[in-house]
Parts: structure tokens; sequence; C-alpha cells
């Protein structure tokens, strides 16, 4: 939309800028960030018309404008709103805004219209649109700077320093109303020196310093990257602010020094080769561990005849024996346990509809880790300390709440505990905390996508990325859940309560894997009928055997669930290895509305009502809106009259709610309608996703 081609500029004999390049596109917000002195307001005079540059080139829709006049720039669709705001002090609040459409020469309908337009965006200037706005606050006037150049309807939005001089409450304040104007499409170019701000409120940003633009590229790279960071951005220390650039400036933020951001929590290998050296001495230390830890653990050894001292290689993974959910139900209350109960400070179980609930327990070193690899996680998606992070998940004895919060507040960032469901609270904080992270399942994020766009709130929302977990969602359903929540970016992020909880795999900034954490764990893919290993990018069963877990290690647990391995480096430059999102479980476990199904808990349930014959069908259907429907096909017993069929549907549907908490659609059918088979017939026919996973 704009250009800036090799822009130079003098004043008088001194060069101010020195052959700047710089583009804006449609809809984009853009930072320009420098100290004083850099160059930045020389550059937005230029493109105002307000000076004329010494060679170089402005086009602007693809029409060149280098040498066009203030007004003509308002009209071809180029606002302004100044630094130190340059509002008429004498005149109302009313007249100033009347001002900002002179150049468009506009019927008085229009600019009505155009001033409550402005008046719905500002309702501060809706209140005092009598007052002089000599009498106004900093960021009153502010915001009658941007409402007066919004009242042009400009393409594209040139703000000034809007956050000069005003006090952190007000620069707050301001900046939502800049995201705002962002996401209902408005394109911005932002000058700024408060560098973390700009950089934090816009997609790219260029950093320019003495004229000349010195670094450029994608805003959250530019905040993350810790070289830019301490040279740019203040960071470098809290006693030695003046060894940065801008530091130098007074131009600090304070949140930025916090000391977790400056933390890495990716690993540091150099190469594939040290990291499996660290994943054999894991390994190494596991089988010892459990061996020497837990009965369970040395009696399946020794059934295998392994010692802890053959394990030599990493291929020696394959000698060792599996450990299954039946392991778990066997050793409740604390399967695998294999350190002292005074070593052990917390257990988390996973929510099961049928037996014993798997119950695990983890030691302090447990708790930092998972807390570390879950900073890692949102590290990877991009949230830092700026972000707010609603986790709309469970808390509790499950894992899920527990793991966001900690890792949310390891990379520092601001934690909205809010848990699931609450709809109308969910949204409230979106509006009021302007929450920029929300983290949930799947469905969950559906659910208040659909009430967001429902509501009309899009634009006033601040959320950038929503990470969610626990179900499988097809390409279809995470455009849709991207698009109402006004394009936000999406990670699919893993894990099970067996290795520690969530967080121990997420979707990279590339969008087409996981990246799972080999230093904590090591994954194989296994054929799930002959639990021989599949060629390498083959869909099977994963297999996971923990590396340093402590309180319940795993060695080659069967997680039922099937991926693949993705061979090769990422493009986003991580070393950590890589499988595709979740396609589906090897055994017959229903994904329903957040609960676990057994179809043998239907079985169960079925042969508890007399009346009813042994065979069913379970169909599983998603609706437009995104809900999951249970249709449960079930035959009568051999001679059981159809007349009976309401009485008998009564009482499985009360049985199946009761049970299982969920509420199916019952249908009843004669007896020996469903097919039959010699095999294990199918039961489970599940239609929910229509397209590709991955
Ligand atoms: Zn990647």
């Amino acid at each position: 939309m704009l250009k800036i081609n090799n822009l130079t500029a003098h004043y008088g004999a001194a060069q101010a800028l020195f052959g700047v390049d710089l583009e804006i596109g449609k809809g984009e917000t853009v930072a320009l960030v420098g100290a004083n002195g850099a160059g930045k307001s020389t550059l937005l005079k230029c493109l105002m018309g307000l000076l004329k540059p010494s060679a170089g080139q402005i086009s602007l829709n693809g029409k060149d404008v280098t040498t066009t006049n203030p007004a003509q720039m308002v009209r071809l669709g180029m606002a302004l709103s100044p630094e130190g705001r340059e509002v008429f002090a004498h005149l109302s609040v009313l007249e100033n805004l009347q001002l900002g459409a002179i150049p468009l020469k506009l019927a008085k309908a229009e600019a009505a219209t155009r001033i409550a337009e402005v008046f719905s965006r500002f309702p501060k200037l809706e209140e005092r649109q009598e007052q002089l706005a000599g009498t106004l606050s900093g960021g009153e006037q502010q915001m009658l700077a941007m409402g007066r150049a919004l009242m042009a309807k400009p393409d594209i939005l040139l703000l000034d320093e809007p956050s000069l001089g005003l006090a952190p409450l007000i620069t707050d304040e301001i900046f939502a109303i800049i995201h705002q104007l962002a996401r209902a499409g408005t394109t911005i170019l932002l000058v700024e020196q408060n560098a973390a701000r700009a950089l934090s409120a816009s997609d790219k940003a260029y950093l320019l310093a003495n004229g000349k633009v010195i670094e450029q590229g994608e805003s959250s790279r530019l905040l993350n990257d810790p070289i830019l960071r301490s040279a740019f951005l203040g960071a470098a220390s809290d006693a030695d602010p003046a060894s940065s650039r801008l530091g130098a400036s007074g131009l600090t933020n304070i949140r930025l020094e916090k000391n977790a951001m400056q933390k890495n929590f990716m690993p540091n290998f150099a190469d594939e080769a040290e990291l499996q050296q660290h994943q054999l001495a894991g390994l190494q230390w596991t089988v010892r561990h459990a061996y020497e830890g837990s009965a369970e653990y040395r009696k399946k050894l020794e059934q295998a005849e392994i010692a802890p001292a053959a394990i030599q290689s990493l291929d020696d993974l394959q000698k060792l024996p599996f450990t299954t959910a039946a392991d778990l139900s066997d050793g409740y209350p604390f399967p695998l346990r294999s350190v002292p109960f005074e070593q052990i400070v917390r257990v988390h179980a996973s929510s099961g509809t049928t037996g014993k609930r798997k119950v695990f327990c983890y030691t302090q070193k447990d708790l930092d880790d998972w807390t570390d690899f879950f900073a890692r996680c949102y590290q990877m998606a991009g949230v830092n300390s700026l972000d707010r992070v609603q986790v709309a998940v469970g808390y509790g004895v499950w894992t899920a709440g527990m793991g966001f919060q900690l890792g949310c507040e390891k990379v520092g960032a601001l934690a909205v505990p809010v848990g699931p469901g609450n709809i109308d609270m969910q949204i409230q904080f979106l509006l009021d905390f302007q929450s920029t992270v929300f983290c949930s399942t799947a469905s969950m994020a559906l659910l208040m996508a659909e009430e967001i766009h429902k509501r009309g709130v899009a634009d006033q929302i601040a959320v950038k990325k929503i990470i969610y977990g626990s179900e499988r969602s097809s390409r279809s359903m995470r455009k849709k859940i991207s698009e109402l929540f006004g394009g936000a970016e999406l990670f699919d992020i893993t894990g099970l309560t067996e290795l520690y909880g969530p967080g121990t795999g997420i979707e990279c900034s590339e969008h087409d894997c996981i990246h799972y954490w080999g230093d904590y764990y090591l994954l194989e893919i296994l054929d799930p009928e002959t639990l021989q290993p599949v060629p390498e990018g083959e869909w099977g069963e994963m297999v996971v055997t923990t590396l340093c877990k402590e309180g319940a290690p795993l060695i080659r647990y069967r997680t039922r669930d099937i991926t693949r391995i993705i061979p090769g480096r990422c493009e986003c430059g991580s070393i950590l290895p890589r499988h595709s999102r979740i396609k589906g479980r090897s055994d017959d476990t229903i994904k329903f509305r957040g609960v676990n199904i057994y179809p043998s808990s239907i079985d169960t349930i079925l042969s508890a009502v007399p009346g009813i014959g042994s065979e069913y069908q379970i169909h599983l259907t998603r609706d437009k809106a995104g809900r999951d429907n249970l249709r449960l096909l079930v035959e009568r017993a051999e001679g059981v009259d159809s007349k009976r069929s309401p009485e008998l549907s009564r009482e499985v549907t009360h049985q199946i709610k009761k049970q299982l908490l969920v509420s199916v659609e019952l249908e009843l059918i004669d007896y020996a309608t469903l097919p039959r088979s010699e095999r294990k017939s199918q039961r489970v026919f599940d239609q929910r996703i229509e397209d590709e996973i991955v």
C-alpha cells in the first residue's frame, strides 16, 4: 500500500535520512522505532508532504506521491496524529474534530456521521465535546488528535509518539485503542520511542538509528531476539540501562526487565548427536531408577531379563518391556511410584470414566521440569512477558490448568486463571483485561469464537494467539476459530497426564508439525498390532519413555495416540524433533464433549438393562455449530416386542446420562439387524472430522 524507496532528506546542510526503504501492506500495523533524533519525525514529515525529500520515492497505492502537498496527502488517504498532539487549545473538542475533515470538503451530513463514528470509538470525547481542548488531560488530547486524524477516514493512519508524556495507565488505554483500530482493519504506521510497546502492538517493525534502518522484521522476532533486545530495548540491565542505545535515552520498559523474559527455555544442543548423547544418559538413568525404586518395574525388567547395565545404546530401548494402562490400574492408587513418599509433593489424576483413575506422583524436580518445558511451549508460540494469558482449561486434580498456569508465570506473562466454561465471564475478561492469549480445548475455542462473532466484539478483543489441546481438530475448524477470533494464530499443544501433563510439545510458527521435547522423553512410533517400529514417517502408535521423571517414570508407555515422526529439521530452525498432530487413538476410546468414553462402559450399561441385546453401534457426528452428537444404535434382545421400545429407550438413556454424564440420541432396532462378523466388529463410527488433519 505504502512504499518508500531509498529516501534521503536534509535540513539545510544536515542530512537526516540516509536511503530509507520501508513498506506497509494493507491492514498492517508497522512500527518505526528509534531514539530521539533517529529520523522518525523527519520520515513522517516527508510522508505527509511537510518536508521535501532530497532523493528517493514515496508511492501510495502504486501512485508516486513524493512531492504531494499535505492537503492532497489527506485526500489521497493519509492522516497524521502528530507528536505533541497539536490540538487547538481554544477550540472545543467538536471544533477540533471538524478541522480534521476540512481538506476533504465533506457535506454536512457526512461530517456528522464521521463525528458520531469517532465518538463511538472514543466515548470520553463525546462526554467532553463542548469542552475546550486545552482543558483536556494528556490522554484525552491524544484521543482527540487520533480522532481528528480518523475524521479523514484515512487508508493509512500515521501515529507519531502517541504515548509520549503519558502515564503508564493512560498509555495502556491508548494502545488498547490502537489495537482496536488495527483489528478493525486500519493500516497504521506507529512511530514510537517506547520500543517494547511499539513492537508488541505491531506486526512488523523498522528500527531506525542515525537516519538509517538498521534492523527490520517481524515485531515478535525483534522483541524476543536477545541481541537486539540488549542493543535497542534497554534490556541491558537494571543497573546499567545506559549500556543500550535506547536505554541511553531513558527509554526502557520496566516490564521487559522481568528476569524470566531473558531466560531461554529452548535446549542448548549443538546438533542431533549431542541430543542423542543426552537421551542415552537419560535412558540409562531412568531404567536404573525404575529398577531400584519400583517393585513393579523391577519385576517387569527381571521377567524380560534386562539388567539396567544392559542399556548401552538408544537401540537397546527396544529390548525393554512395555508399560500399559493396565499397569496403571493394577498399581492404583500410586502406580509406577519409584521414590519414597517423603519426596512426593503432589499427585494428579486423569479423568477416566471406567475403572480407576490414573494417578501420578510428582517430585519437586518433576514439577520444575514440567514448568520449564511448559514455558518452552509458550516461548515457541511467541508468548512473552507482555502477554496476558486467559487459561480456560480445567483446574483441580487433572493436570491441565496447573500446567498452563505454571508455564505462563514462568515466562513472566500475566495469567488469568478462569477455568473452563463460563462463557459470559470469559468474554467479559477478554474485553476488560484485553487478554492476548486464549488457552482451551478446540471445542471450547470454537464455542468462544462463535460467541464473539454473535456478540460482534471481535474488534474489541485483543487475542492474538490461541493455544488449544486435548482434542483432534480439522483444518476447517482451525480456520473458523481463527477467523471468528479476528485473525488469531492457532497453536496445537500436546500432552498427557501420564507424561507430566499438557505441554510435552507444541506446534511452531511454521504450523505444520508438533515439536516434542526430545530432551525430556523418547518417542517411538510402533505398529499397534505387531508392536514393531514403523518406517520413519509412517503412522503408528506413540510410545514414550521418560528421561528424567522421578516420581513415576515411564518406560515404553503405550499412549494409544496415533501419530507419525516428521523426519528432518524444521524450517523454523529448532533442533527439537517433530511429529504430526495426533490423528486418533489405537484403541476405541471416544472423546466426546470433553469426556473419555470407553465402548466397554457402553457394553456394561447395556448388558445391565433386561430386554436389550448385545449388538450396538456408536455414530459420532459434528453439526454446523461444531457441537458433537453421539447417536447410539441398539438392538432389542431376541424375542423382545418393539412395543417395549419407549420404556427401554428411557432406561438406557437415563443410565448413560447417570454413569457417563453425557446425553446421547438413542435408536432401538430389531434383533439381528446390525452386521455380525467373526472378527471384532466395528462399533464406533466417528464422522466428526471430514477433512485432512495434518
Ligand atoms: Zn518448527
